[in-house]
């Protein structure tokens, strides 16, 4: 009998439902075994009934739940507290689900201060013109998914891998335990050259680093000590692919953070602040740490600063 699968989205910008397109032919495999029963970007399952008779929004009963993105309003909220109910294993999917992602550098705001940005201050925007008519009332911050319901299993990245997402579906459908997360950085996984010390200054991002296309990866030197600021040091590994290449340095850029910090108690500021150090890159160059730091991961992290 097909597992049953079920598929909802907060707040997010479509790209970990995409990923799931991106698996390829393995999908046909998973497609074969599962039975899609409520999935809001392909299907228009309603959650109020047919013809919105329930007052109570329900989703079908599912072996398996999957959410992309964080929760920003009451809404989602209660979308997430139905989908525990209904699942049997609930996967968080795509950084904005497992930390936040992008909108929860939102956090760095109160919502009002949000609001007033948006609705209010910007000047191309009518001052009286707040949404009010059947909107859901904002949180008053992001929050990942398992701050508000508890979650089984966790696929990281912006967005999360087709890998990762084709792996952990076929464990389920085998009777299989899920995939562990990568216990390494994704410096232990990256290939290029490293001497332990800066070559330059930290650059802004302008121009490209210096590597000779089509050679292999080992003869290009690490980007950090190239000036590039990478968040190698201070981030989950295991978002390559066959052979285990970080995704963003195989394309001779620097990571980025997406895979978040290296374990729950982890302080990417830390680990980023000491990583510049130890090469001789001053940390204090780089505008908006905590941000810049936490990119990913801004749900538990990241918090207006007290007002003067
Ligand atoms: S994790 Fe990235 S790709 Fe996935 S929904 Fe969030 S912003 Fe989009
Ligand atoms: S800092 Fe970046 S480029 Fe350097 S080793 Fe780590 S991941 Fe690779
Ligand atoms: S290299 Fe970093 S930013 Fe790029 S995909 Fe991997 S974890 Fe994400």
């Amino acid at each position: 009998m097909a597992a049953r699968l079920a598929e909802e989205w907060f707040a997010i910008c479509g790209g970990c439902e995409v990923t799931i397109l991106d698996i390829g032919e393995p999908l046909l495999d998973v497609l074969k075994q599962v039975e899609i029963v409520h999935m809001p970007v392909i299907m228009d399952h309603k959650l109020f009934g047919q013809t919105g008779e329930n007052a109570e929004m329900e989703i079908p009963a599912a072996d398996v739940g999957l959410i992309s993105g964080g929760i920003r309003n009451e809404e989602h909220k209660k979308l997430a507290l139905e989908m525990r109910k209904k699942c049997k294993i609930l996967i968080s999917l795509g950084s904005c689900a497992c930390f936040g992602g992008i909108p929860a550098l939102a956090n760095q705001f109160s919502t009002q201060e949000l609001v007033d940005k948006v609705y209010r201050d910007s000047k191309s925007t009518e001052k009286d013109g707040l949404p009010h008519e059947q909107i859901p009332e904002l949180t008053d911050r992001v929050y990942a998914v398992h701050e508000v319901v508890p979650v089984d299993a966790y696929l990281p990245g912006c967005p999360t891998t087709p890998d990762m997402v084709a792996n952990a579906l076929l464990s389920i459908l085998e009777g299989k335990p899920l995939p562990a997360l990568s216990s390494k950085s994704v410096c232990d996984e990256c290939p290029t050259k490293r001497e332990k010390k800066a070559v330059g200054t930290l650059k802004r991002r302008l121009e490209a680093p210096d590597f000779k296309p089509g050679a292999p990866l080992t003869e290009m030197r690490c980007l950090m000590e190239q000036g590039y600021l990478c968040l190698g040091p201070a981030t989950r590994g295991g978002c390559g692919g066959h052979d285990g290449v970080p995704r963003c340095i195989r394309a001779y850029m620097p990571c980025e953070g997406c895979f978040g910090p290296l374990s729950e108690k982890a302080n990417p500021m830390v680990d980023m602040m000491g990583a510049l150090s130890s090469i001789g890159l001053d940390p204090k160059q780089i505008p908006d740490r905590a941000a810049t730091f936490n990119r990913f991961a801004g749900a538990g992290r990241l918090r207006p600063a007290p007002r003067r």
